[in-house]
């Protein structure tokens, strides 16, 4: 396996991969890690995921965690957005931290695992398919080489140099209007909370965000107004007058910062129509390009990277046809296309890109004034992990629509607090993994025997026993048990009787559940799983 990119996708591919024992070499023409304003706020799901890779606790310390966001029309404050969050979450709906930290920490978790050979200043240069391998062309300070690899991951970002090798093109839209991202370090003593100014008096009709940041660093974005090039936005007379007008704005007139980065973006929503081209397997920024208005870039990278190490894993272990790859696109085109309608969504209300749209903003913007009604349309919704509800993976024999309650098929996991400590979560990945919900002490043979059976043709699979039997006493059979004496996760879960059970694929989404499980109910979900 050869990973083209060291990004986030590129370096959670690369951990996901060796979790399933896949070894990679991972190139990447850069000689450290990105460097500017990039992403800054990750959501919770990203966090699950990054909690299998081993890096959520050091994010966790250094990151500012935060729920809630506010929004202000032309000075009056017209919105309070509250993110759900409950006693059952390990982690905060968002924390914000620069993107370079989140790659140093995946960084080192390569380092640290031998399955993982990352090469600094290693630039791809060529792709050449063959039937059953790709030759890729390698640059390096010390002279180019060749490297075969039998799968090829293009992780390399929203310019891909594979993409245009290739001669692929992106679909989608692109928004006009540009945005300054401004990185300041200044000393502002407020909470880690979104802030939105729309129509502010220093830059009418147009629209300022305000992130804090770890390391006494706020990020400022703000719209340009019509015609003005990021060249003239990016002057530092420009930048100071306007960073002091919003600081003003805020109640900080005259606060010292200084410029710690600056940049010029404009929205695009496009997509790759396919990320499977013979032995080139295309993710993240690579695949598709989404508005940063919702946090959707690396949030999005880390599902791809996460869905596609668990589906080439199966083929390479030879427990799947190549084809099952096609289950990989199919799948991640579908969230890229959710997400593009709903960022569309927001990005239409932040930089409206016709008349119409300004009118129609315009009109929620001054009606917020006075009517209650209209003012959670200034909530623009934020990434949210795809359901692969159509799924041909989800088991078309389980008892699915028979749950009143829980995760559905298609959906990922639904964390829950364990009564003897930590969360659910914290016990599963790696691999498949069977919740068995059970009152006696031992799980039944024939459940054991199929999952022996699966376990010979190299399928990993772990058995959670969700016991509310005797706290103490590990449920037999089981590779590990978690104690469930109030009946707190069975709720959660839907569960209403002894032998119910639910089936995660690797990347924890849930593809079966069963109000009574039997041997041969978890072999047909087994079967649906590799039939590829
Ligand atoms: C201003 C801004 C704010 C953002 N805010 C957020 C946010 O808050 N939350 C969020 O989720 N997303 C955000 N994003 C998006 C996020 O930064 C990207 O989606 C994310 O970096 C994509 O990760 P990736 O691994 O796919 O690509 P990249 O991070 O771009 O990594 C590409 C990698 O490929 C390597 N590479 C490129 N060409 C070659 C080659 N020829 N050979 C070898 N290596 C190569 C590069 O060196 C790099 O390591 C933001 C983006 C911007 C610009």
């Amino acid at each position: 396996m050869v990973i083209i990119g060291s990004g986030p996708c590129g370096l959670v591919t690369a951990l996901e991969l060796a979790r399933l024992g896949v070894p990679s070499v991972v190139l990447t023409s850069e000689r450290q890690v990105s460097q500017g304003s990039r992403a800054i706020v990750f959501t919770r799901r990203s966090m699950e995921i990054l909690q299998q890779v081993g890096v959520a606790d050091r994010i966790s310390v250094n990151g500012l965690p935060w729920r809630f966001g506010n929004s202000y029309y032309r000075g009056q404050h017209v919105f309070r957005m509250e993110a759900p969050h409950d006693p059952d979450d390990r982690f905060p709906p968002m924390i914000n931290i620069q993107q370079q930290y989140l790659e140093e920490f995946l960084c080192d978790a390569c380092e640290a695992q031998p399955l993982i050979d990352l090469r600094w200043g290693n630039r791809c240069t060529g792709v050449h398919q063959r039937d059953d391998h790709v030759l890729v062309d390698v640059d390096t300070s010390a002279g180019p080489y060749g490297i075969e690899a039998k799968w090829l991951v293009a992780a390399d970002g929203g310019r891909s140099p594979l993409r245009s090798m290739m001669g692929l093109q992106l679909e989608g839209a692109s928004y006009e209007g540009y945005f300054v991202i401004a990185d300041i370090r200044v000393d502002l003593p407020l909470p880690t909370e979104r802030l939105a100014y729309f129509d502010p008096d220093w830059n009418p009709g147009n629209t300022v965000l305000m992130h804090k940041e770890p390391h006494g660093i706020w990020r400022v974005d703000y719209q340009l107004p019509r015609g003005e090039t990021p060249e003239q936005a990016l002057h530092p007379e420009s930048l100071k007058a306007r960073i002091d007008s919003q600081l003003a704005m805020i109640g900080y007139a005259g606060a010292p910062w200084e410029l710690d980065w600056s940049s010029v973006y404009s929205a695009r929503a496009l997509t790759l129509p396919d990320y499977v081209h013979q032995r080139v397997l295309f993710a993240g920024d690579a695949a598709h390009l989404l508005p940063i208005f919702g946090v959707r870039g690396a949030n999005t990278a880390f599902q791809d990277a996460q869905s596609l190490a668990w589906h080439l894993a199966f083929v390479l272990r030879g427990l799947a046809s190549e084809s099952l790859l096609a289950n990989y696109s199919r799948e991640r085109l579908g969230a890229a296309w959710e997400i593009i309608e709903e960022a569309g969504k927001s990005t239409r209300f932040m930089t409206p890109p016709t008349r119409g749209f300004q009118l129609l903003r315009n009109a929620v913007l001054s009606l917020s004034l006075s009517e209650e009604f209209v003012r959670p349309l200034y909530h623009w919704r934020t990434s949210r992990p795809h359901e692969y509800t159509l799924s041909s993976l989800n088991c078309a024999t389980d008892d699915n629509h028979r749950f009143t309650q829980g995760p559905c098929n298609g959906a990922p996991p639904r964390n829950a607090r364990l009564g003897s400590g930590g969360f659910l979560l914290d016990h599963l990945g790696g691999g498949l993994d069977l919740l068995y919900f059970i009152t006696q002490p031992e799980v039944p043979e024939s459940l054991l025997a199929v999952i022996a059976k699966a376990r010979r043709r190299g399928v990993p699979i772990t058995l959670t026993a969700i016991s509310s039997g005797n706290p103490g006493v590990p449920v037999a059979g089981a590779d590990r048990s978690l104690i469930d004496q109030d009946g707190h996760v069975r709720n959660r879960y839907g569960v209403t009787a002894d032998g119910a059970g639910y089936l995660l694929r690797p990347d924890q989404h849930i593809c079966a559940r069963w109000l009574t499980l039997d041997a041969t109910r978890l072999q047909e979900a087994l079967d649906t799983l590799t039939a590829a």
